[in-house]
This record gives structure tokens, C-alpha cells and sequence, in this order.
């Protein structure tokens, strides 16, 4: 698309899409860019299931994020958090630039979510834009838990419901017979349960504590890797991809005319 259509463009106040991931480890079986493919992949599903009935486009993406937790496993190529709240700020103030006021953030990695919270709410302040945000894989996590006998078992990272969704979207790029499961490291007197959490005593809920991921897991996986399928994958998208076709649906509802602008 040239400048001159752009320009032409965002005068019909169109809805876009920006999607945002991360390079970081998922274990042996699944690649480093999975969660900027998937942003990718997600926001152009999106954007050609409602292209009948709102005006959308997507934004050349933004294939690297924030991801301290992985830096030690090979090909974390991890942005600092300041930087990204700059460039996704920046981001922000070229599309305002060019005339558009309706955006919506596809970011598929956790370490993206304070950073670009911080960026849209000055954003909100600055150019009284409402930034919309939606996190394929969070969002998966909480739709899918009644799809498996026992979700906190499966669920994780590399592990379930990552691993099936891969195998629907880019089942060439999943090597599922890779995949194991292990148990963590326990780190000095600690018995690591998540990336950041220990069991404390008999207590129902863990502590948190600070350590590289690579210092209690020599796999890089937490949950069971082992159990994806492409029938599971193929759920996660209806799913998931429904709820977030709902969500541009409501966003696009609320914000037409400037009606969520503020304007000093
Ligand atoms: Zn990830």
C-alpha cells in the first residue's frame, strides 16, 4: 500500500489490527517464533472473518517482544521493556500520525503485556485514543479448561493448549515427537511449581520468587507437551478466534464516530 492510499484510507476511520510477538524458547518441538506467527496469523483470520462487516486492516507486525524469563535458552532475542513501550508507543503515535484513532493490539506473549499496557494508557492521555488489546494465547487458557480431563495438568508453556493450536495453524513448523516431559529442577531448598512460583509448606498457593526460567527447567517446557492434537488446535481457533471476532465486533460498536475519544 503506498503513503496515498494510507492517507485516503484513514479517512473512513477503519479499525487496525497491530500484531505484536515475541522470539523466546518453547520447548524442543515448537519454534521461537511462535508467538509472533501466531499474532500474525491471528489478527489476518480476524480481519478476513469480519471484512464483510467493518472496515479493518492489519499493520505490518512487530515480531519482537519482552522476555527476561527465557534469556537463558539460545534464540531469545528479547527487547527491554523500556524499549518496548517505546516502539509500541511510537507505533502508536505513527498511526495517530497518520490519521488513525481505532487500534487494536493482537499481542501473543505475557513479558509484552505491562509494557504495552503502560504505552496505550499514554496513549490515551496523550492523543485520547482508546487501544484496544487481545492476547490469543491468555485468552485460550481461560476458554478452553473444560475441553480437557484435567487442565492444570496439561496446561503450559510449550505444552497445552499452545502445542494443539500450533499443530492446527503450522502443523510443518510442530515437531511433536520432540516434546517431553520433565519434572523441575529443584533450586537450592526451593521446589519450583511455575516459571516464578514455589511451593511454600502445605499452603494451597505458591510464593513467587525471581530465578531464570533455564535454572529449573532444562527443557524449557512447563505442563505436558506431550498430549497435543490437531482436533484440540482446531477447537482452540474456534474458540478462541470467536472471541476475539466478538471483541473487534464491540470495540468497533463503541468506538465509532470518536465516540471513545477524548479530545483536550
Ligand atoms: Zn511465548
Amino acid at each position: 500500500m503506498s503513503w496515498t492510499e494510507v492517507k485516503s484510507i484513514a479517512t473512513e476511520d477503519p479499525i487496525i489490527l497491530v500484531p505484536i510477538g515475541a522470539i523466546e524458547q518453547h520447548g524442543p518441538h515448537l519454534p521461537i517464533h511462535e508467538d509472533s506467527i501466531v499474532a500474525d496469523w491471528s489478527a489476518n483470520y480476524i480481519a478476513t472473518q469480519l471484512k464483510n462487516e467493518i472496515d479493518i486492516l492489519v499493520a505490518p507486525a512487530l515480531n519482537y517482544g519482552h522476555s527476561p524469563t527465557f534469556r537463558g535458552y539460545a534464540g531469545n532475542l528479547s527487547l527491554a521493556q523500556n524499549t518496548l513501550r517505546l516502539v509500541v508507543g511510537e507505533i502508536l503515535d505513527g498511526l495517530v500520525a497518520s490519521g488513525f484513532r481505532r487500534i487494536v493490539l493482537i499481542d501473543n506473549n505475557g513479558g509484552n503485556v505491562a509494557p504495552i499496557t503502560s504505552a496505550s494508557l499514554d496513549a490515551r492521555q496523550g492523543h485520547g485514543i482508546l487501544v484496544g488489546h487481545l492476547y490469543p494465547w491468555q485468552l485460550g487458557y481461560g476458554l478452553m479448561r473444560d475441553a480437557y480431563d484435567d487442565a492444570s495438568a496439561v496446561y503450559g508453556h510449550g505444552a497445552e493448549p499452545e502445542h494443539s493450536a500450533m499443530l492446527a495453524m503450522f502443523p510443518e513448523q510442530v515437531h511433536s515427537d520432540s516434546a517431553v516431559k520433565r519434572p523441575f529442577t529443584q533450586l537450592a531448598g526451593w521446589n519450583p511449581t511455575s516459571y516464578t512460583e514455589a511451593k511454600i509448606g502445605n499452603n494451597s498457593v505458591p510464593g513467587t520468587v525471581f530465578w531464570d526460567f533455564s535454572e529449573i527447567s532444562d527443557t524449557g517446557v512447563s505442563g505436558d507437551p506431550t498430549v497435543g492434537t490437531q482436533a484440540m488446535g482446531e477447537l482452540w481457533i474456534e474458540r478462541v478466534m470467536g472471541f476475539c471476532c466478538d471483541y473487534v465486533r464491540e470495540y468497533n460498536k463503541n468506538t465509532q464516530n470518536g465516540a471513545c475519544d477524548v479530545r483536550p
